[in-house]
C-alpha cells in the first residue's frame, strides 16, 4: 500500500497559525487519515474531531475480514496517540451548521466555530425495503458495532444448522461469503442485478467472481430478490423471488450506502451524489472541504464525477484536504466569492496542486485467502486484454482494459506483482499506451472487446 503522502512534499517547518481552528466531522477513514497527515505537517492550529462513534477512527476494512471472525479483537486505530492540539468528541453528532457565522451545533448542545471545517461523514448502510426487515437477526455492516452484533448471529446460525442469507452481490457481502462459507455454514447469496459487484466489475470478471464462489458451496442467485423475511423476534425464513422460501438463521444486507450529506445540505453546501468538491477536495464554501466516500469530485479516470468508496480513496482525499488546510491557513481568512465548481471540476487536470489526486483508484478485496484488486475504471474501457491470463478460466487472471489504446483500469486475481507494478506505471503514466505495457513484460499480445455492460 502507498504510504500516506508518499506523493508530496512536506514543508519543514510547523504550518497553520496557532490561532486556525480546524473542525473535522466524522470519525471514519478519511477523517483519520486528516489527522495523520496534519501531524506530519506539524500542523499548529487546533483540530476539534466530532464523531457520533463511541471510538477514535478505526480502519472499516477488517470488518468484513478477520475482525468479523474473532482473529483480529482490537480495532485498528487510523491515527493513534492524540496530540495537544487535538480533541477528540466522540458519541455525538453535529446536526447543523451556519457558514455565515462558521459555526457548528452539536447533538449535546455545544457548538464549535471554526476556520476550516472537514465533512468526512462517509455513508449509511442502505436499509432492505420489505416486511419483516427490522426483524432481529437482520444487519448491515458499517461499524465495529455491526461486527460484533453480526458476529454473535452468525454464531446462533452456526449452533442451529441455519442457513445466512446475504443480499446484495457487492463486496462486502462476498467477503462475509467468504468467511462465513469457510467456517462452515451454509451461505446463500442473492442479487438482483443480472452480475455480482455490477458497478466496479465488467462482466468477465464478475462471472470469474461468480464461478469462484459456486465453486467453494455458495449458492449464488443472481436476478433474485428478496419479497419478505418472517420470524417471532428473529427472522427465521426468507421469501424469495425466484419462488422459493428459504429457512434463514440470519440476513446481511449489503446492497450500498446513501451517503451522509444532511449536515452539507443544511449548510448550503452545492450536493449532487455526494458534496461536490474540486480536485483539492474544496466545496462551494471556501473553507469547507469534504473527503472520502461522501464527496463527489470528477475523477480523471471516470471523466465523470463520481463517488468512490474505497479505503484509498477517503486516506488520499483526507490527506489532500489536509495539505490544503495547513497550506492555505492565511488565505482561508479571505472571503472568497462562492461558486459553482462546474468550471473548475471540468478543468485540465494540469493545474492539480496534488499529484496523488491524478493516481488511478485502487482498492482490493480477500475471500477464501484469495486477493482481489481493482484499479482504474475498468467499466470505461472497451477492450480487454487476454494473454496476460486475462480469460476466465484460469484461477488467477488478470484482466486489463484500454480506452482507444490507453490503459483505463485492470482487475487481478491473485496477482498482486503485477497489480503493484501496473499501479506504479499508470500513477506515473496515466496514458500508458498498450505498446508501452508489452515493453513493460506483460503478455498482452492479444485483445478482444470488454462487455461492460
Ligand atoms: C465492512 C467494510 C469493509 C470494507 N473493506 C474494504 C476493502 O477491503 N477495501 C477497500 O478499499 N475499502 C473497503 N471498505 C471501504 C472503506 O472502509 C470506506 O471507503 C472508508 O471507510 C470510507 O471512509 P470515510 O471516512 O469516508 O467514511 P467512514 O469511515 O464511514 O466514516 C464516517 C464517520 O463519520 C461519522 N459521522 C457521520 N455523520 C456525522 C455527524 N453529523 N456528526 C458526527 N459524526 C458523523 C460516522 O459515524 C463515521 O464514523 C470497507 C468498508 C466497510 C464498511
Amino acid at each position: 500500500m502507498t504510504p500516506l503522502g508518499s506523493t508530496s512534499v512536506l514543508p519543514s517547518a510547523a504550518v497553520g497559525s496557532p490561532d486556525a481552528r480546524l473542525v473535522i466531522v466524522g470519525g471514519g477513514q478519511a477523517a483519520g487519515a486528516a489527522l495523520k497527515t496534519l501531524r506530519q505537517l506539524d500542523y499548529m492550529g487546533s483540530i476539534v474531531l466530532v464523531s457520533d462513534e463511541a471510538f477514535a477512527p478505526y480502519e472499516r476494512p477488517p470488518l468484513s475480514k478477520e475482525y468479523l471472525w474473532g482473529m483480529g479483537q482490537d480495532l485498528r486505530a487510523v491515527a493513534p496517540d492524540e496530540r495537544s492540539n487535538e480533541q477528540l468528541r466522540l458519541d455525538r453528532r453535529v446536526v447543523s451548521g451556519d457558514v455565515a457565522s462558521r459555526t457548528l451545533f452539536c447533538s449535546d448542545g455545544s457548538t464549535l466555530s471554526y476556520s476550516a471545517l472537514l465533512l468526512a461523514t462517509g455513508g449509511v448502510p442502505r436499509r432492505l425495503r420489505v416486511p419483516g426487515a427490522e426483524l432481529g437477526g437482520v444487519h448491515a455492516l458499517r461499524s465495529a458495532g455491526d461486527a460484533l452484533s453480526l458476529r454473535r448471529s452468525i454464531e446462533r446460525c452456526r449452533q442451529e444448522r441455519r442457513t445466512l442469507l446475504i443480499v446484495g452481490g457487492s463486496w462486502i457481502g462476498l467477503e462475509v461469503a467468504a468467511g462465513a462459507q469457510a467456517a462452515g455454514l451454509d451461505v446463500t447469496l442473492v442479487e438482483q442485478g443480472g452480475r455480482l459487484c455490477s458497478r466496479t466489475l465488467p462482466i468477465a470478471a464478475a462471472d470469474w467472481l461468480r464461478r469462484f464462489h459456486v465453486s467453494r458451496g455458495v449458492d449464488v442467485r443472481l436476478g433474485c430478490s428478496v419479497l419478505r423475511l418472517d420470524g417471532d423476534a428473529d427472522v427465521r425464513s426468507a421469501q424469495l423471488s425466484d419462488g422459493s422460501a428459504l429457512p434463514v438463521g440470519a440476513v446481511v444486507v449489503g446492497i450500498g450506502i446513501d451517503p451522509s450529506t444532511s449536515l452539507a445540505e443544511q449548510m448550503g453546501l452545492q450536493v449532487r451524489s455526494g458534496i461536490v468538491v474540486d480536485r483539492n477536495c474544496r466545496t462551494s464554501v471556501p473553507e469547507i472541504f469534504a473527503a472520502g466516500d461522501v464527496a463527489e469530485h470528477v475523477c480523471p479516470w471516470h471523466r465523470v464525477p463520481v463517488r468512490i468508496e474505497t479505503w484509498d480513496n477517503a486516506n488520499r482525499q483526507g490527506a489532500i484536504a489536509a495539505r490544503q488546510i495547513a497550506g492555505s491557513g492565511a488565505a482561508l481568512q479571505l472571503v472568497k466569492p462562492v461558486q459553482a465548481l462546474g468550471d473548475d471540476l471540468q478543468g485540465p487536470l494540469e493545474g492539480a496542486s496534488d499529484r496523488s489526486c491524478t493516481a488511478p483508484p485502487w482498492f482490493w478485496s480477500d475471500q477464501y485467502g484469495v486477493n482481489l484488486q481493482v484499479i482504474g475504471a475498468p467499466l470505461c474501457g472497451d477492450t480487454v486484454l487476454a494473454g496476460a491470463g486475462g480469460n476466465a478460466t484460469v484461477d488467477s487472471p488478470l484482466f486489463i482494459y484500454l480506452r482507444g489504446d490507453a490503459v483505463i483500469g485492470a482487475v487481478g486475481i491473485n496477482r498482486p506483482r503485477e497489480m503493484r507494478r501496473l499501479r506504479k506505471l499508470l500513477a506515473e503514466r496515466s496514458d500508458l499506451q498498450r505498446d508501452a505495457l508489452i515493453a513493460e513484460g506483460f503478455d498482452v499480445a492479444h485483445a478482444e472487446p470488454a462487455l461492460c455492460s
